[in-house]
């Protein structure tokens, strides 16, 4: 067999599948594995093997709206390692409010806020009890833990088999988790304007549904193969208005100090990183506006730019070329502000800052 991406998720995984009447019949399900030194010994092709399984769900059904219309929906969120062993997840009840929006604008019937973030924790727990998880290490501290680890965990959603056009009645809430190490690309950090649409208004834009990532894949890969690391997305209609990047939210402090990020409308994800950077800035004596912002604007005012997301965290853009005509913020590095907020973000995820707004959530088996 060709070689794939082998993906690892982690033994223990939720499967929750809607029945009538608001109930949902709920399987928290453990995979057979080998334990995690076992795993690490295998060759690549025993580890493929191994991971295929893994990754099939049997009783889910093949052809279905999701896969075939793209009628689906998901969350990312993330769980840090703790210095005392333990797990925490950043906000999950954000991440569960969000779900229950999507699936509200997919017209699903809503997975409970209670049941994600108990079936979130639960699941890190489980994993972690298994010996999956990353472990605490205090080298990551030298460089504010930009090189940390921590547990993705992927929730989604998956309609019941049909190939005519219809709405999904009775999904299944699918819920995985997979070690990442740092999200870091070295020595580039460059972003463009593309002329692809990820939104428009009246659209899904403001949903984080499988669907909206056609265009941004193909943009950021197109933005890639030519030198890129991200692509910036603008307005549809006045083609102007800076939106975001292809999965993460977009800030610019200005040259007089104010920091400024595009205004959530309906063509623009509510992040749950954009959110908590808002506070953090706000908590730090910075001035936040919430509002539009012209790809002008940035292009002469900011100083600094960075992008918010649970993959990226808080990663500082050197660059943005638009129209041939490139401009560097800053001298190319990250800014003293977007470090600051780097700093403090990834301090209280790691429990190294006091989390005053109980942001985060032990994991439980
Ligand atoms: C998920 C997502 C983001 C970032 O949201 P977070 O909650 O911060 O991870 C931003 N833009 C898009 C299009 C997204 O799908």
């Amino acid at each position: 067999m060709a070689k794939g991406f082998t993906l690892e998720i982690n033994p223990a995984v939720y499967v929750g599948k809607y029945k009538e009447n608001s109930a949902w019949e709920e399987r928290f399900i453990e995979k057979p594995h080998l334990s995690k030194a076992e795993e690490d010994a295998l060759s690549d092709e025993e580890k493929e093997e191994y991971m295929i399984k893994r990754n099939s769900f049997p009783d889910l059904p093949l052809v279905n709206y999701t896969t075939q219309y793209g009628f689906g929906c998901f969350e990312g969120l993330k769980a840090f390692p703790q210095e005392d062993g333990s797990l925490k997840l950043f906000r999950p009840d954000e991440n569960a409010k969000r779900m229950a929006k999507s699936m509200e604008g997919l017209m699903m019937p809503v997975f409970p806020v209670e049941k994600f973030v108990h079936a979130s924790l639960k699941i890190v727990g489980q994993n972690h009890a298994l010996g999956f998880t990353p472990v605490y290490d205090g080298e990551w501290e030298k460089n504010d833990f930009v090189l940390g680890h921590s547990l993705y965990i992927r929730p989604f959603t998956y309609s019941e088999p049909g190939i005519g056009l219809n709405l999904s009645y009775y999904p299944w809430v699918v819920m995985v988790t997979s070690n990442v190490g740092a999200y870091f690309m070295p020595g580039n950090a460059k972003a463009v304007t593309t002329k692809m649409v990820r939104a428009n208004p009246n659209g899904t834009g403001w949903i984080k549904c499988d669907a909206n990532y056609v265009n941004s894949t193909l943009a950021k890969r197109k933005a890639i193969a030519e030198g890129y690391m991200e692509a910036i997305f603008l307005d549809s209609k006045e083609r102007k208005y800076i939106e975001e990047g292809s999965s993460c939210n977009i800030f610019f402090l200005l040259k007089k100090g104010t920091l400024v990020t595009p205004v959530l409308g309906d063509t623009v994800l509510p992040g749950i990183t954009r959110k908590s950077v808002l506070v953090l800035a706000k908590d730090s004596g910075i001035k936040t506006e919430e509002r539009q912002i012209s790809i002008d604007e940035a292009m002469s005012d900011a100083k600094e730019v960075f992008i918010t997301g649970t993959a990226a965290g808080i990663c500082y853009i050197e660059s943005i070329t638009h129209n041939d005509k490139t401009v560097v913020f800053g001298d190319g590095k990250m800014g003293e502000t977007t470090h600051h907020l780097l700093k403090v973000l990834k301090g209280i995820q790691y429990g190294k800052r006091e989390d005053k707004y109980g942001w985060m959530l032990k994991a439980k088996a």
